[in-house]
């Protein structure tokens, strides 16, 4: 029997401001505990919050961002609930009036087709404090955390797999970096991810009852709890046993996520309108100066791609959806005004990923600038060196032995580009092999390959290939 999984995603993202969301405490990250906390984080008597305008701008930023609804009137709510690291006994967060409203994203599965993912509403909040269980058995509380703005991102249940679900996650982590509004450091917190995962019958109309894994705070992780969940679920519905709403949490130790607690109700936090804090009134001047001023979104970047250097639909997107990889392609491109795009892309999205990510290293730290792959790139467009012995002279690059041009010259690698010299090369070897030039000449085709492989082994790999092929026609028909 077929079963089809759905998820949706709930992601909080700490907003980069300097100072907390009510509050002029610090919000920088690693302090001694408990010394970026003031009265107002702390919930003393007596104090009030003061809303934090940059909070509110990055909030409109990323709304515009997934073509959201700025909403013009929103409003702060009391979340209820007791827990240690929360002083106050409620969260400020949004409830029905949440800033943004309906936005929606569009991810790119594999090869050229996209999804759409729906964004429900994303609203602002402030973060609780952190519970330490570290000290000799004991537990403790530090609150430099509480009141750091967060923006959670409720996504619509729109994804089908965990694959889906971790493409939706890299695509807003990027995007969230790009504008500037979060690190997106997984380890500290600073992005963090609860998935909501169900499943049902394909025909079935309705959706199945959900559990919501917790926290989770790496790509991997989302992807392996999703898969898990699924599963349970699967094995639970196989045997006519119910799924439980409640939440739950993934032990990456044992692989397996198990039961936290029944999933509350809204009405169980009673919420209502904070009467400390006004509502959020939001000028339609201060959205268009934002609107104005975003940057070129990894969509639009990936458009231009592909009209501009005529790249494929899939390069354009791997190269915009990392603005990074983007700036470095658009780089290499200054350095020889015609170098074909198409030949940077594939040298970025191939060989020069490929050793990013098997050193684990981000293109901000790759060893081989811009301009020194520009100038490796260049020499295999104006046939200096084949494609082969290009990716040698990468792999030099890459420790840092020099310039494709100091390498090729050490090495001695320059393509042949004589060919009275090849064609005597060329000759000879079809001379010492007598017995293969009568069997091909007898119509063994397949035996053209081997002679191009003792030019290119005569030759270490010297020989421009397109001037084998052709000397070795005109001379294998002799
Ligand atoms: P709550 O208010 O209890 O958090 P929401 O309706 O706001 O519930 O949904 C929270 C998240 O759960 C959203 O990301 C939504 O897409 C997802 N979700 C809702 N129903 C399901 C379901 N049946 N299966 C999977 N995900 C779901
Ligand atoms: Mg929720």
């Amino acid at each position: 029997m077929e079963w089809e999984s759905v998820i949706g995603l709930e992601v909080h993202i700490q907003l980069l401001t300097k100072s907390k969301i009510f509050s002029g405490a610090s919000t920088a990250y690693g302090a001694e505990p408990n010394t970026q906390a003031c009265a107002i984080d702390l919930g003393l008597p007596g104090v009030l919050p003061v809303l934090n305008g940059e909070a509110v701008k990055m909030a409109i930023k990323f709304g515009l961002a997934v073509s959201g609804e700025i909403v013009r009137h929103s409003v702060f709510s009391r979340k209820n609930y007791f827990y240690p690291d929360l002083p106050k006994g409620y969260q400020i967060s949004q409830f029905d009036l949440p800033v943004v409203a309906h936005g929606h994203m569009d991810i790119q599965l594999d090869g050229e087709t996209s999804k759409r993912i729906n964004i429900v509403r994303a609203h602002l909040e402030e973060d609780a404090g952190k519970s330490l269980h570290e000290l000799h058995g004991l537990s403790g509380i530090d609150l430099n955390r509480a009141g750091t703005p967060l923006l959670e991102i409720v996504s619509a249940p729109d994804m089908r797999s965990a694959k889906e679900a971790v493409i939706y996650l890299k695509i807003l982590h990027t995007l969230v970096r790009y504008l500037g509004i979060c690190d997106g450091n997984m380890q500290e917190g600073s992005f963090r991810c609860d998935a909501n995962v169900s499943v049902k019958r394909p025909d079935d109309k309705e959706l199945g009852t959900r559990a919501e894994i917790k926290n989770l705070n790496s790509f991997r992780f989302v992807e392996r709890a999703i898969n898990y969940e699924i599963q349970r679920q699967i094995a639970l519905l196989s045997e006519g046993k119910p799924v439980i709403q409640e939440t739950r949490l993934y032990d990456s130790d044992k692989h397996e996520t198990r039961s936290m607690r029944t999933k509350e109700q809204a009405n169980d936090y009673r919420y209502f309108p904070d009467p400390d804090l006004l509502p959020l009134e939001i000028s339609e001047e201060l959205i268009n100066t934002i609107q104005a001023n975003l940057p070129e979104l990894p969509k639009a970047k990936q458009q231009r791609f592909q009209q501009q250097y005529e790249l494929s639909a899939y390069d354009a997107a791997i190269l915009a959806n990392q603005p990074l990889l983007a700036d470095y392609f658009e780089q290499v491109l200054t350095y020889h005004k015609e170098l074909p795009a198409k030949l940077a892309a594939n040298w970025i999205t191939g060989d020069l990923m490929a050793s990013l990510n098997r050193n684990n290293l981000d293109i901000a730290d790759s060893p081989i600038t811009a301009e020194q792959l520009s100038g490796l790139l260049q020499r295999i467009a104006d046939q200096t060196i084949s494609g082969k012995l290009a990716k040698t002279i990468f792999e030099a690059m890459w420790q840092k032995e020099g310039s494709a041009d100091q390498i090729i010259d050490a090495r001695g690698l320059k393509q042949m580009t004589n060919t009275t010299e090849l064609s005597q090369i060329i000759a000879e070897i079809i001379k010492n092999n007598p017995e293969q030039h009568a069997q091909y000449k007898a119509g063994k085709d397949k035996l053209f390959a081997f002679f191009v492989g003792q030019v290119m082994k005569a030759t270490q790999g010297k020989a421009n290939p397109q001037q084998v092929n052709e000397i070795l026609q005109e001379k294998l028909k002799e």
